[in-house]
């Protein structure tokens, strides 16, 4: 549940598409990916649609089934300049990095890893679990102001929540009608986990965010229009509250933020500005440079794929 990006997901050498609309629903296809054994559902970014506020990067993974023994299977991998935000529905990951820590991540609960100036981690089966994982990957983008700092990871095994008339908030980062996360923020943003009664919600939003839904199971409408699993359903900016309909139970992620301003240049597991940038991260990657440090895992290292040619990326 961690990249890659390909030139499949961001041209690198496509004008950058994400634009800040005005009010709209505008529905974008996922791309069908494999990250480790685990088939993923690729919300962003996209070649319609890079960004959604500082939301970089948004996979929805299966439900698919895992054993004791055969998980994710992520072996460690580097970041930089972004942060891992980890969220279940169901089922357990293991995850270990270099600074040391090893967390069982469980439905409900968040993991969240700073990457800023590089950090490595991996991703796996914890040894004891059986049945399904589901649940979504996103990455946030960090603003110049901290991608260049230090590493972090926090765990949080309880999260507010804000009820609302048929709908149920479980607020992973930033406020959402009232309850704050205690997660960590560089910008303003917003990600929440709804679960939806069948009927008719409400949802109160920040005019100044951009926002965009990525629905994890059921289906709901949103101004008429029916969003799936599958699907990235952008909002654009300028709405005081979003209106949506359910005939059956459904899980959507809501995310949103100011629009990100820097214009970034993303591949493989980076997130930086140059193209410079993300050849030095590959190189001191590939000849284990104290950069990203090491991670204590069973696994094999993932390798740095062949650069391809990136040009820095249009404001
Ligand atoms: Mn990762």
């Amino acid at each position: 549940m961690s990249g890659p990006v390909a030139t499949a997901d961001a041209p690198p050498a496509e004008p950058r598409a994400s634009a800040v609309a005005p009010a709209c629903v505008e529905i974008t296809a996922s791309r069908v990916a494999d990250v480790g054994r685990m088939p993923v559902k690729r919300a962003l970014p996209r070649r319609e649609r890079r960004t959604v506020g500082p939301w970089c990067f948004a996979d929805h993974m299966g439900p698919a089934p895992v054993t004791e023994t055969s998980g994710l299977d992520i072996g460690p991998h580097p970041h930089t300049g972004l942060q891992t935000v980890t969220w279940l529905l169901d089922g357990e990951v293991l995850h270990r990095d270099s600074l040391g820590s090893e967390q069982v991540i469980r439905a409900g609960q968040l993991n969240l890893m700073t990457a800023g100036h590089g950090v490595a981690h991996s991703e796996e089966a914890t040894g004891h679990y059986r049945g399904q994982v589901h649940g979504a990957q996103l990455w946030v983008a960090q603003p110049e102001r901290t991608r260049h700092g230090p590493a972090a990871f926090e765990h949080h095994p309880e999260l507010p929540r804000a009820e609302l008339d048929n709908a149920v908030g479980t607020v992973l980062v930033g406020s959402f009608a009232g309850a704050a996360s205690p997660a960590r923020r560089d910008s303003e943003l917003v990600g929440v986990d709804m679960a939806l009664r069948p009927g008719r919600s409400v949802w109160p939003l920040d005019p100044t965010f951009e926002y965009a839904l990525v629905v994890l199971d059921g289906q709901a409408l949103v101004q008429g229009r029916p969003v799936r699993p599958g699907q990235l359903a952008y909002l654009g900016r300028g709405r005081d509250q979003l209106g949506l309909e359910a005939a059956d139970p459904a899980r959507i992620l809501l995310l949103g933020g100011e629009p990100f301003d820097e214009p970034i240049l993303m591949w493989w597991n980076f997130v930086a500005r140059t193209p410079e940038e993300i050849a030095a991260a590959a190189r001191q990657w590939r000849s284990a440079d104290p950069r990203f440090g090491r991670v204590d895992s069973p696994l094999p290292r993932l390798r740095v794929p062949p650069l391809p040619r990136l040009r820095p990326p249009s404001g």
